[in-house]
Protein backbone atom coordinates (compact mmCIF):
# COMPACT_ATOMS: atom_id res chain seq x y z
CA UNK A 1 0.00 0.00 0.00
CA UNK A 2 2.59 2.78 0.81
CA UNK A 3 4.14 1.55 -2.53
CA UNK A 4 0.43 3.13 -4.17
CA UNK A 5 0.72 6.06 -2.20
CA UNK A 6 4.76 6.97 -2.88
CA UNK A 7 3.08 6.91 -6.03
CA UNK A 8 0.58 9.15 -5.61
CA UNK A 9 2.23 11.80 -4.14
CA UNK A 10 4.53 11.38 -6.89
CA UNK A 11 1.62 11.70 -9.68
CA UNK A 12 0.81 15.11 -7.81
CA UNK A 13 3.94 16.48 -8.02
CA UNK A 14 4.02 16.12 -11.63
CA UNK A 15 0.93 17.35 -12.21
CA UNK A 16 1.63 20.72 -10.50
CA UNK A 17 4.65 21.11 -12.40
CA UNK A 18 2.52 20.44 -15.62
CA UNK A 19 -0.30 22.12 -14.64
CA UNK A 20 -2.33 20.00 -17.07
CA UNK A 21 -5.63 18.55 -15.94
CA UNK A 22 -5.31 14.74 -14.92
CA UNK A 23 -7.33 13.66 -17.52
CA UNK A 24 -5.80 14.92 -20.00
CA UNK A 25 -2.29 11.70 -19.80
CA UNK A 26 -3.62 8.48 -19.67
CA UNK A 27 -7.18 8.56 -17.58
CA UNK A 28 -9.31 5.90 -16.53
CA UNK A 29 -7.53 4.91 -12.92
CA UNK A 30 -9.83 5.04 -10.15
CA UNK A 31 -8.89 5.26 -6.39
CA UNK A 32 -10.80 2.16 -5.33
CA UNK A 33 -9.08 0.17 -8.06
CA UNK A 34 -5.51 1.23 -6.88
CA UNK A 35 -6.91 0.73 -3.06
CA UNK A 36 -7.48 -2.56 -3.82
CA UNK A 37 -4.24 -3.20 -5.99
CA UNK A 38 -5.96 -3.94 -9.02
CA UNK A 39 -5.54 -1.84 -12.36
CA UNK A 40 -8.87 -0.89 -14.79
CA UNK A 41 -6.71 -1.14 -17.60
CA UNK A 42 -7.58 -3.02 -21.01
CA UNK A 43 -4.78 -5.63 -20.38
CA UNK A 44 -6.72 -6.51 -17.50
CA UNK A 45 -10.26 -7.43 -18.99
CA UNK A 46 -11.10 -11.06 -19.81
CA UNK A 47 -11.46 -12.57 -22.99
CA UNK A 48 -15.33 -11.41 -23.77
CA UNK A 49 -13.06 -8.23 -25.40
CA UNK A 50 -12.01 -10.20 -28.11
CA UNK A 51 -15.56 -11.00 -28.72
CA UNK A 52 -16.75 -7.57 -28.90
CA UNK A 53 -15.92 -6.88 -32.49
CA UNK A 54 -17.66 -10.00 -33.94
CA UNK A 55 -21.42 -9.95 -35.26
CA UNK A 56 -23.29 -10.11 -32.56
CA UNK A 57 -20.52 -9.80 -29.96
CA UNK A 58 -21.78 -7.87 -26.85
CA UNK A 59 -20.99 -4.63 -25.73
CA UNK A 60 -21.53 -4.25 -22.09
CA UNK A 61 -20.68 -0.49 -20.84
CA UNK A 62 -20.38 -2.34 -17.80
CA UNK A 63 -16.32 -3.62 -18.37
CA UNK A 64 -15.27 -0.65 -20.72
CA UNK A 65 -12.73 1.97 -19.42
CA UNK A 66 -14.28 5.35 -19.48
CA UNK A 67 -17.64 3.88 -18.75
CA UNK A 68 -19.04 5.52 -15.20
CA UNK A 69 -17.33 3.42 -12.80
CA UNK A 70 -14.22 5.39 -13.80
CA UNK A 71 -14.56 8.18 -11.96
CA UNK A 72 -11.43 10.81 -10.52
CA UNK A 73 -9.16 9.58 -13.13
CA UNK A 74 -5.83 9.31 -12.60
CA UNK A 75 -2.99 8.80 -15.25
CA UNK A 76 -1.98 5.46 -15.99
CA UNK A 77 1.89 5.83 -16.27
CA UNK A 78 2.24 6.48 -13.03
CA UNK A 79 0.45 3.20 -11.75
CA UNK A 80 1.12 1.34 -15.02
CA UNK A 81 2.91 -2.45 -13.77
CA UNK A 82 5.87 -3.54 -15.64
CA UNK A 83 6.56 0.15 -16.76
CA UNK A 84 10.12 1.28 -17.12
CA UNK A 85 12.21 -0.43 -14.12
CA UNK A 86 11.93 2.82 -12.08
CA UNK A 87 11.50 2.53 -8.55
CA UNK A 88 7.94 3.26 -7.09
CA UNK A 89 8.86 6.23 -4.89
CA UNK A 90 10.38 7.98 -7.68
CA UNK A 91 8.38 10.67 -9.72
CA UNK A 92 8.70 9.46 -13.49
CA UNK A 93 10.58 11.53 -15.35
CA UNK A 94 8.72 14.03 -17.80
CA UNK A 95 8.97 12.87 -21.16
CA UNK A 96 9.97 15.93 -23.47
CA UNK A 97 6.96 14.22 -25.90
CA UNK A 98 4.67 15.13 -22.72
CA UNK A 99 5.91 18.42 -21.80
CA UNK A 100 5.22 19.65 -24.92
CA UNK A 101 1.79 18.28 -25.49
CA UNK A 102 0.87 20.02 -22.08
CA UNK A 103 2.09 23.49 -23.47
CA UNK A 104 0.07 23.14 -26.75
CA UNK A 105 -2.97 22.14 -24.27
CA UNK A 106 -2.12 25.57 -22.48
CA UNK A 107 -2.02 27.31 -25.34
CA UNK A 108 -5.10 25.71 -26.89
CA UNK A 109 -7.76 25.16 -23.93
CA UNK A 110 -9.12 28.27 -24.56
CA UNK A 111 -9.91 28.29 -28.02
CA UNK A 112 -12.26 30.76 -29.80
CA UNK A 113 -11.39 30.38 -33.27
CA UNK A 114 -14.65 28.90 -34.39
CA UNK A 115 -18.54 29.14 -32.81
CA UNK A 116 -18.05 26.04 -31.41
CA UNK A 117 -15.90 27.64 -28.57
CA UNK A 118 -18.59 29.30 -27.35
CA UNK A 119 -20.89 26.49 -26.73
CA UNK A 120 -18.87 24.12 -25.49
CA UNK A 121 -18.81 22.36 -22.15
CA UNK A 122 -15.57 21.35 -21.92
CA UNK A 123 -12.50 21.30 -24.30
CA UNK A 124 -11.68 17.95 -25.60
CA UNK A 125 -7.76 18.08 -26.26
CA UNK A 126 -7.38 14.37 -26.50
CA UNK A 127 -5.85 12.06 -23.77
CA UNK A 128 -3.71 8.75 -23.71
CA UNK A 129 -0.21 8.53 -23.12
CA UNK A 130 2.13 11.28 -25.09
CA UNK A 131 5.08 8.99 -25.96
CA UNK A 132 2.84 6.38 -27.56
CA UNK A 133 3.62 5.34 -30.85
CA UNK A 134 -0.21 4.93 -32.18
CA UNK A 135 -2.59 7.81 -32.51
CA UNK A 136 -6.11 7.19 -33.27
CA UNK A 137 -8.00 10.02 -34.45
CA UNK A 138 -12.17 10.32 -34.06
CA UNK A 139 -14.64 12.93 -35.43
CA UNK A 140 -15.68 15.08 -32.52
CA UNK A 141 -16.46 15.05 -29.05
CA UNK A 142 -20.10 14.10 -28.59
CA UNK A 143 -22.43 14.77 -25.38
CA UNK A 144 -20.56 12.91 -22.72
CA UNK A 145 -16.80 13.87 -24.57
CA UNK A 146 -18.14 17.38 -23.67
CA UNK A 147 -19.08 16.50 -20.05
CA UNK A 148 -15.68 14.93 -19.38
CA UNK A 149 -13.84 16.68 -21.41
CA UNK A 150 -11.92 13.13 -22.64
CA UNK A 151 -12.54 11.56 -26.08
CA UNK A 152 -14.18 8.21 -26.44
CA UNK A 153 -16.03 8.06 -23.17
CA UNK A 154 -19.61 7.41 -24.61
CA UNK A 155 -20.86 4.07 -25.75
CA UNK A 156 -18.99 4.62 -29.15
CA UNK A 157 -15.69 4.91 -26.81
CA UNK A 158 -16.82 2.10 -25.06
CA UNK A 159 -16.74 -0.23 -28.35
CA UNK A 160 -13.18 1.25 -29.32
CA UNK A 161 -11.85 0.47 -25.88
CA UNK A 162 -12.68 -3.00 -26.72
CA UNK A 163 -11.79 -2.96 -30.40
CA UNK A 164 -8.37 -1.73 -29.58
CA UNK A 165 -8.18 -4.51 -26.81
CA UNK A 166 -9.32 -7.09 -28.73
CA UNK A 167 -6.09 -6.34 -30.57
CA UNK A 168 -4.03 -6.29 -27.72
CA UNK A 169 -3.96 -2.16 -27.86
CA UNK A 170 -4.29 -0.80 -23.89
CA UNK A 171 -5.85 2.42 -24.42
CA UNK A 172 -4.07 3.83 -21.72
CA UNK A 173 -0.75 2.65 -22.24
CA UNK A 174 -0.29 2.02 -26.49
CA UNK A 175 -1.94 5.22 -27.96
CA UNK A 176 -2.39 8.79 -28.12
CA UNK A 177 -6.90 9.18 -28.59
CA UNK A 178 -8.11 12.75 -30.13
CA UNK A 179 -10.76 14.01 -32.77
CA UNK A 180 -10.32 16.00 -35.94
CA UNK A 181 -12.29 18.99 -33.80
CA UNK A 182 -12.10 19.52 -29.96
CA UNK A 183 -15.26 20.89 -29.15
CA UNK A 184 -19.08 19.40 -29.47
CA UNK A 185 -20.61 20.62 -32.74
CA UNK A 186 -24.54 20.64 -31.49
CA UNK A 187 -27.11 17.62 -31.72
CA UNK A 188 -23.86 15.94 -32.82
CA UNK A 189 -24.05 16.86 -36.42
CA UNK A 190 -21.10 16.46 -38.70
CA UNK A 191 -18.06 19.20 -38.15
CA UNK A 192 -18.38 21.85 -40.88
CA UNK A 193 -15.44 22.78 -42.51
CA UNK A 194 -14.90 25.73 -41.34
CA UNK A 195 -14.79 24.47 -38.00
CA UNK A 196 -12.32 21.35 -39.34
CA UNK A 197 -10.15 24.36 -41.13
CA UNK A 198 -10.37 25.57 -37.58
CA UNK A 199 -9.13 22.83 -35.39
CA UNK A 200 -6.14 21.52 -38.34
CA UNK A 201 -3.55 23.51 -36.92
CA UNK A 202 -3.87 21.67 -33.35
CA UNK A 203 -4.55 18.22 -34.62
CA UNK A 204 -1.26 18.61 -36.90
CA UNK A 205 1.13 20.03 -33.43
CA UNK A 206 -0.35 16.97 -31.86
CA UNK A 207 0.61 14.26 -34.31
CA UNK A 208 3.87 16.17 -34.52
CA UNK A 209 4.84 16.18 -31.04
CA UNK A 210 3.82 12.38 -30.68
CA UNK A 211 5.57 11.47 -34.04
CA UNK A 212 3.54 7.82 -34.17
CA UNK A 213 4.28 5.26 -36.44
CA UNK A 214 0.90 4.37 -37.16
CA UNK A 215 -2.70 6.38 -37.43
CA UNK A 216 -6.50 4.79 -37.09
CA UNK A 217 -8.37 7.29 -38.87
CA UNK A 218 -12.20 5.90 -37.40
CA UNK A 219 -14.54 6.88 -40.37
CA UNK A 220 -15.45 9.63 -43.00
CA UNK A 221 -14.72 12.81 -41.40
CA UNK A 222 -10.93 11.70 -39.75
CA UNK A 223 -10.42 10.28 -43.10
CA UNK A 224 -11.52 12.31 -45.72
CA UNK A 225 -9.79 15.40 -43.46
CA UNK A 226 -6.21 13.82 -43.22
CA UNK A 227 -6.15 12.17 -46.00
CA UNK A 228 -7.42 14.71 -48.09
CA UNK A 229 -10.22 12.55 -49.79
CA UNK A 230 -13.76 12.22 -50.70
CA UNK A 231 -13.82 8.61 -51.27
CA UNK A 232 -16.32 6.33 -49.15
CA UNK A 233 -14.99 4.47 -46.05
CA UNK A 234 -15.46 0.98 -48.14
CA UNK A 235 -13.18 2.56 -51.37
CA UNK A 236 -10.83 3.73 -48.88
CA UNK A 237 -10.78 0.32 -47.12
CA UNK A 238 -9.52 -1.30 -50.20
CA UNK A 239 -6.17 -1.91 -51.16
CA UNK A 240 -5.63 -2.65 -47.46
CA UNK A 241 -7.22 0.35 -46.00
CA UNK A 242 -3.22 1.64 -45.91
CA UNK A 243 -2.93 5.25 -46.76
CA UNK A 244 -0.33 7.84 -45.65
CA UNK A 245 -0.70 11.09 -43.80
CA UNK A 246 2.51 13.42 -43.76
CA UNK A 247 4.68 9.79 -44.25
CA UNK A 248 3.05 8.11 -41.65
CA UNK A 249 1.11 4.81 -42.35
CA UNK A 250 -2.44 5.73 -41.25
CA UNK A 251 -5.12 3.18 -41.31
CA UNK A 252 -8.99 3.57 -42.44
CA UNK A 253 -11.93 1.64 -40.79
CA UNK A 254 -15.39 2.47 -39.86
CA UNK A 255 -16.36 4.71 -36.78
CA UNK A 256 -17.03 2.78 -33.89
CA UNK A 257 -20.78 4.64 -33.78
CA UNK A 258 -21.33 3.19 -37.42
CA UNK A 259 -20.28 -0.33 -36.05
CA UNK A 260 -23.00 0.63 -32.89
CA UNK A 261 -25.66 1.46 -35.56
CA UNK A 262 -25.38 -1.53 -37.84
CA UNK A 263 -23.72 -4.66 -37.31
CA UNK A 264 -22.67 -5.69 -40.81
CA UNK A 265 -19.97 -2.83 -40.07
CA UNK A 266 -18.80 -5.73 -37.51
CA UNK A 267 -16.31 -7.98 -39.81
CA UNK A 268 -14.85 -5.69 -42.22
CA UNK A 269 -13.68 -3.49 -39.16
CA UNK A 270 -12.78 -6.79 -37.31
CA UNK A 271 -10.76 -7.48 -40.91
CA UNK A 272 -9.44 -3.97 -40.55
CA UNK A 273 -8.04 -4.58 -37.17
CA UNK A 274 -6.25 -7.75 -37.86
CA UNK A 275 -4.41 -5.93 -40.51
CA UNK A 276 -3.85 -2.57 -38.30
CA UNK A 277 -2.31 -5.17 -35.88
CA UNK A 278 1.20 -6.85 -38.04
CA UNK A 279 1.90 -3.06 -38.69
CA UNK A 280 1.55 -1.89 -35.11
CA UNK A 281 3.97 -5.22 -34.31
CA UNK A 282 5.96 -4.34 -37.29
CA UNK A 283 6.43 -0.48 -35.69
CA UNK A 284 7.02 -1.41 -32.30
CA UNK A 285 3.95 -0.08 -31.22
CA UNK A 286 3.42 -2.69 -28.49
CA UNK A 287 6.53 -2.24 -27.30
CA UNK A 288 6.69 1.11 -25.40
CA UNK A 289 7.90 0.90 -22.03
CA UNK A 290 7.26 4.83 -20.71
N1 LIG B 1 -16.98 10.05 -31.54
C1 LIG B 1 -15.83 10.64 -31.90
O1 LIG B 1 -15.50 10.69 -33.07
N2 LIG B 1 -15.06 11.13 -30.96
C2 LIG B 1 -15.38 11.05 -29.67
O2 LIG B 1 -14.62 11.53 -28.85
C3 LIG B 1 -16.58 10.42 -29.32
C4 LIG B 1 -17.37 9.92 -30.27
Amino acid sequence: MDEYIDRFIAYFKQQQELDVPPHIFSNSFSLSSISSGKIRSAENQPALLKTAMMPGGEHSPRHAIGSKQAARPLPAHIFMRNHGGASASKPRPQSAKRTKLADLFHETKKCQKCPLGSIRRRFVFGTGNPDALFMVIGEAPGEEEDRKGLPFVGAAGDLLTKILAAIDIDRLRHTFISNIIKCRPPNNRNPEPGEILACSNLLARQIEIIAPKALLLLGRVAAHTLLDSTESIAGLRERNGLHFYKGIPAFVTYHPAALLRNDAYRRPAWEDMQKLQKVLKDSGVYDVTT
